[in-house]
């Protein structure tokens, strides 16, 4: 019979034979499942705790029914399930099928066998392949199904906030006999329309395609599976012709995004994983080619606690190559916000965890889902072992289409890692033809490399590869017309990909996702607490540290330490400290901050007492004084606020060595006190000697000098410190997404609710405030303060925030003229330009800066610093700082109420480098520590010193592993080449270069002279020194 002539009658005849909506009384999809029967019986409890099995199957279970909803919201239902096989089933394949829109859990035994998740397409459990008379046709299962979604709870949308009253409903719980000739049959026929609708009329295959296909229909007699294998060998025959020898080779692996914590709390999250592993443990007992690559170490804890039984199942899978731990940090971390250590932190704990637990670190950097990416971190993984990172976010940017695929990239230090974006745009894949041609067509480095990745199975809420999935991809191992499928893993792609890499182009600086820029903002005490959190590790490590190598009686807190650093570590998950996680969520990262905080603040008592136990104990004649402490690594001459006897603060201007402590009794006198001065008209002058302003009644200033050159800062008839409001209305995603057009809507603040006045009158401090109301509801008060010897001005904020799609910035328009403008980054700082001259600089409209930015031309500039602020931006000669959002969803409270920050305007002479911008922005985030002491005297000791101002020592820590020995880690921060000389009046036996791992570097050992360490720094070099103390 000759093949039809019509396409279409074709193509929908077979898509109808597959159909599960149309015709199923009569087409292979409605012969899928067989005879069907009930459980022998069901039954459930339900709990507001997420408990364990155990605890689980000792409760009282009531009669339940399938058709009935269970719930509410992030409740769970555990379900006792009977089940009895009929014998009439002998020689069938019998599935458990469970359908219901909330995630199950199937335990059998005592132990999770597999997730049962419909939005996952997850409903059938596989109870035997084919029964026999010999095992036991009664059973009984349990499931643990909990109400909420793979996406949580959106009331309406997935990232509404979650709807408190939604209950889940159990559609379905049988038995079923599953006919997998019709399965195997389908999979085959889908494959073979997708070739013929998506190849297109111009390529031959399609229709060799379409008219294998419609032949297999005409063969098949769906009432009759003897006729099956001749329709299959059909499918056989066109499914093996083969490709050239140029054929582009996708490397397919399994794989589960899982946010650590975003439309469910964290406790879901342990779930997930369980539920997500667990399925994918079962899958490979049946597919040894199956590989899944699995990230985050926090994950692996996780169920390494709650389901050991699971977790040595897949430690052993792991062993064999199959379960592939990858990307080598803690959490899928934040690319922006978390500091330079942080970040160092981050594969410290990750590769460490994964080298104790599996035996190897990671060899990839795994980031498929985050909002954009330092341009520090390729001098970070290097340091952690890795050469290799994935992602594809950047696939997301509105603006511009990023222009390769396959590259390598270099960091700010000229550090390279091979980088690779799978080129299907997506890290959950479902083996589909439609998927490996995007991959194909996609990829933008065609010609310079010939494989790229290919991620499947359902993400981000957990569900993982299906077998069906696996399926697919079989058929297109090596079919002509499609790219070929190979499973594989990240380390056969990039070793590939490294034996390409001749012809690779390479990008230098940040990869900056042009979306999502709201993160920087959205959430401002999830920000706070993350900067504030990072600064109370910082101290507690040094104190611990010099108190350590002070007296080694004392006991390094190096595990509870850890605990706080893997809390801080958690908070950073890419939708955590981006804010872009509903209310539960923020409410317990709030808590792990309040922890961190309570527990840091009794290990740096504990660290003090040890380190000053001399100044400290009272004494026969006992002297009221005061002890500072500095935590940073240069000298610092402040105006701290001291204890007096009475319980009083007195103010004091004190020097204090660095990285050590002074004792100040005698408040020595500032070489130019403060005066501050009210004008007729209301303004308000301040000056110190070194800088001078004029402020109007509002708190703007008019004025900004420099003393010693009488400079201008601020061009004639403008206003900095002026607030403006936006309008906040994105496209959708509300928490993430500021858009470029809510430029237009800028109102300046200028409703005044309490005029400026004097609060401090001057010498040590000088002190003004005022208020505005803000929009229609909030209200922000500023105290604006100006320290003697201080070469900024300071305004501390409090808002009363309570708006609904609004954006407060900050403004300064300074009289600077540069086309480019600074932040600091991780370990270094960056330009980006003030322009918007092409698309890729007006994308970036709103951008990330850490704790300072400036806009300087030659001989002088303007910097901006904070103490918890992150969004920025520099567009002309106006320098911005993003203060509060308040978008509704995920979270409708987000930023409501109260908030407290910091940010201060330093005008400078010459470069930021020499004028000590970076150092004064340290200054500001890590204040000097002030305790009471016992002593009148004692000379000013410093544990630490650096002799170049370019060189910042960022951290001290207790040596992992090795309490004789610490490591110090310093960078570069003025992007110069800079030799500087490592101080310590402690005895250093022996000192050497280590990596970020803390692992010695090869030729890496340093001698010890007479000055000190001699340490070589290329521009933003990171140096990590691990010094061996003798006693
Ligand atoms: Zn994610």
């Amino acid at each position: 019979m000759a093949a039809i002539k019509h396409r279409r009658t074709a193509l929908e005849r077979v898509e109808k034979f597959l159909s599960d909506t149309y015709f199923t009384d009569c087409n292979l999809r409605g012969r899928l499942f067989g005879d069907r029967c009930p459980p022998a019986s069901l039954s459930c409890f339900q709990t507001r705790r997420r408990i364990p099995y155990q605890e689980a199957v000792a409760q009282q279970f009531g009669p339940a029914q399938v058709g009935e909803s269970f719930g509410p919201t992030w409740e769970t239902c555990w379900f006792k399930v009977e089940l009895s096989i009929p014998s009439a089933w002998a020689g069938r394949e019998v599935h458990f099928v469970w359908e219901s829109d909330g995630e199950g859990m199937v335990w059998r035994d005592a132990q999770p066998v597999q997730g049962l998740t419909k939005e996952g397409e997850k409903t059938s459990y596989i109870l035997t392949r084919s029964l026999k008379e010999s095992e036991p046709h009664s059973l009984t299962l349990y499931v643990e199904l909990a109400c909420n979604g793979l996406f949580g709870a959106g009331k309406g949308s997935m990232i509404a906030p979650p709807d408190p009253d939604r209950r889940v409903t159990l559609s379905k719980a049988e038995l079923v006999v599953f006919n997998r000739d019709v399965y195997e049959l389908l999979v085959d026929l889908e494959i073979l329309l997708d070739m013929a609708q998506l190849l297109g009329e111009e390529n031959q295959r399609s229709f060799q395609a379409l008219y294998t296909a419609n032949q297999m229909v005409n063969v098949c007699d769906v009432t009759d599976p003897s006729t099956f294998p001749a329709a299959r060998d059909l499918a056989a025959a066109i499914f093996s012709q083969r490709n050239g020898e140029s054929q582009h080779t996708i490397h397919a692996m399994g794989h589960c995004h899982i946010d650590s914590a975003w439309l469910w709390p964290y406790e879901e999250t342990i779930r997930k994983c369980a539920r997500s592993w667990v399925t994918v443990v079962h899958l490979m007992e049946h597919n040894p080619e199956l590989t899944f690559a699995c990230s985050q170490a926090q994950q692996f804890q996780w169920v390494r606690s709650c389901y050991p039984g699971l977790y040595a199942r897949i430690q052993h899978l792991a062993a064999k190559g199959q379960f592939i731990p990858v990307g080598g940090t803690w959490v899928e971390m934040d690319g922006n916000l978390p500091s330079g250590e942080s970040m160092v932190r981050q594969f410290l704990q990750g590769q460490r965890f994964f080298q104790e637990q599996f035996g190897r670190i990671c060899t990839e950097f795994w980031l498929p889902d985050t909002f954009g990416y330092s341009a520090q971190l390729p001098q970070l993984m290097r340091g952690s072992g890795i050469r290799r990172f994935l992602t594809q976010k950047l696939s997301w940017n509105l603006v511009n289409s990023f222009p390769h695929h396959t590259f390598f990239w270099e960091g700010i230090d000229g550090s390279q890692v091979l980088t690779h974006f799978p080129p299907g745009d997506s890290y959950g894949m479902q083996g589909r033809v439609a998927e490996v041609l995007k991959t194909v067509k996609n990829n933008k480095d065609k010609g310079r490399v010939n494989h790229s990745a290919f991620l499947f199975g359902f993400g981000d809420g957990g569900g993982g590869p299906t077998q069906k999935m696996l399926d697919r991809m079989k058929r297109m191992r090596d079919t002509d017309g499609l790219p070929r499928v190979q499973i594989s893993t990240p380390d056969q792609l990039f070793s590939v990909l490294e034996k390409e890499s001749s012809q690779l182009c390479t990008w230098v600086g940040e990869l900056f996702l042009e979306l999502h820029n709201g993160t920087y903002t959205t959430q401002a005490q999830i920000k706070k607490g993350n900067r504030e959190c990072e600064r109370i590790l910082h101290d507690v490590e040094v104190l611990s540290s010099l108190a350590a190598a002070q007296d080694s009686a004392f006991q390094y807190p190096a595990s509870q330490l850890q605990q706080l650093w893997r809390l801080l570590l958690l908070n950073q998950f890419h939708d955590v400290l981006p804010g872009s996680c509903i209310q539960l969520v923020v409410e317990d990262a709030l808590q792990y901050y309040t922890e961190i905080r309570r527990a840091g603040a009794q290990l740096q008592e504990e660290a003090v007492q040890v380190l000053c136990r001399h100044l400290l104990q009272p004494q026969p004649c006992s002297t009221h004084s005061s002890l500072v402490l500095n935590t940073l690594a240069w000298e610092r001459t402040e105006v701290i606020a001291s204890p007096g006897p009475d319980g009083t603060e007195t103010l004091a201007l004190v020097t204090v060595p660095s990285m050590g402590y002074a004792l100040v009794q005698e408040p020595f006198e500032p070489p130019q006190p403060v005066a501050v001065r009210k004008q007729e008209d209301g303004s308000i002058t301040m000056e110190n000697g070194v800088i001078a302003v004029c402020l109007d009644t509002m708190g703007r200033l008019t004025s900004l000098q420099l003393l010693d050159s009488g400079r201008e800062s601020i061009p004639d008839g403008c206003y900095a410190n002026q607030f403006a409001l936006f309008d906040d209305v994105p496209l959708y995603w509300d928490a993430w997404d500021v858009m470029d057009y809510h430029l237009q809507t800028r109102k300046p603040v200028t409703t005044l609710l309490q005029p400026l006045e004097i609060t401090l009158a001057g010498g040590l401090r000088g002190s003004v405030s005022f208020s505005l109301q803000v929009g229609k509801n909030s209200t922000l008060t500023q105290e604006i303060i100006l320290d003697a010897t201080c070469p900024y001005l300071r305004f501390l904020t409090q808002v009363e925030w309570k708006e609904a799609h609004k954006f407060l910035k900050v403004e300064f328009p300074v009289q600077v003229r540069s086309t480019n403008a600074t932040y600091e980054i991780q370990f270094g700082h960056l330009q980006r330009p003030t322009h918007w001259n092409t698309s890729w600089d007006w994308a970036r409209f709103e951008v990330w800066a850490h704790k300072w930015l400036d806009l300087s031309e030659h001989g002088f500039g303007v910097a901006l610093l904070n103490d918890c602020k992150y969004g920025a931006s520099a567009h002309r000669n106006v320098l911005s700082l993003s203060l509060l959002r308040a978008p509704k969803s995920p979270d409708a409270t987000a930023d409501i109420g109260h908030h407290q920050f910091t940010y201060a305007v330093m005008p400078h002479q010459g470069s930021f480098q020499e004028a000590g911008v970076i150092q004064q922005a340290y200054n500001l985030n890590f204040p000097l520590h002030v305790v009471p002491a016992s002593r009148a005297q004692c000379p000013a000791w410093s544990a630490f010193s650096v002799s170049s101002p370019a060189v910042v020592l960022e951290a001290v820590k207790q040596a992992e592993d090795r309490p004789e020995a610490v490591v110090v880690r310093l960078y570069e921060a003025h992007g110069s080449t800079v030799t500087a000389w490592l101080q310590t009046p402690f005895p250093v036996k022996e000192a050497m270069l280590c990596d970020l791992l803390e692992r010695p570097l090869a030729q890496g050992h340093l001698p010890l002279e007479q000055q000190g360490l001699r340490l070589s720094f290329t521009p933003f070099r990171v140096l990590s020194v691990l010094l061996v103390w003798s006693h």
